[in-house]
């Protein structure tokens, strides 16, 4: 059979003919790699699943209380790696939060009569609108869904 180029560790393997579009080695590395993007797959197409996998982690950790924490006394490294990631999810929530309130003072400002003029979705440049509105003076391009206007 013809050798392959795995894809994680890019050295070449031959594959088994019982996978006959094998695309892993057998490396316990590169396995273990391949399971974790067929999860992450699997969790992001299929809402069930990703239920079922959320409700079991939540009764494991239930089971097993201070799991988590000792984790973290015990592998400094990946808790302060944890620290900084979560703090980017957080900049870009509050990202999303800057938009929402951009959004609001968009309609704010527009007078009563134009407030009611139909709103649809789609791409807007939002540009400052005055001093010190936006600290970025290039215009950004907004995509936006009208759920309601109260
Ligand atoms: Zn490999």
């Amino acid at each position: 059979m013809e050798k392959r180029r795995c894809v994680v560790c890019r050295k070449t393997f031959e594959p088994t003919e019982r996978v006959p579009d094998q695309r892993f080695c057998a490396d316990e590395s590169c396995q273990k790699e391949r399971r974790r993007r067929a999860q992450k797959k699997k969790r992001r197409g299929d809402a069930d699943y990703r239920e079922n996998d959320q409700s079991a982690q939540r009764s494991w950790r239930q089971r097993n209380p201070g799991y988590q924490s000792n984790y973290r006394r015990a592998h400094p490294d990946y808790a302060q790696r944890n620290r900084v990631q979560q703090h980017d999810r957080d900049k870009n929530r509050r990202g999303t939060a800057d938009v929402a309130v951009a959004k609001s003072v968009l309609l704010v400002n527009e007078d009563s009569s134009k407030r009611m003029s139909p709103l649809i979705s789609g791409t807007y440049q939002l540009k400052s609108g005055g001093a010190g509105v936006l600290v970025n003076e290039d215009p950004i391009a907004l995509k936006m869904s009208f759920l309601s206007v109260t």
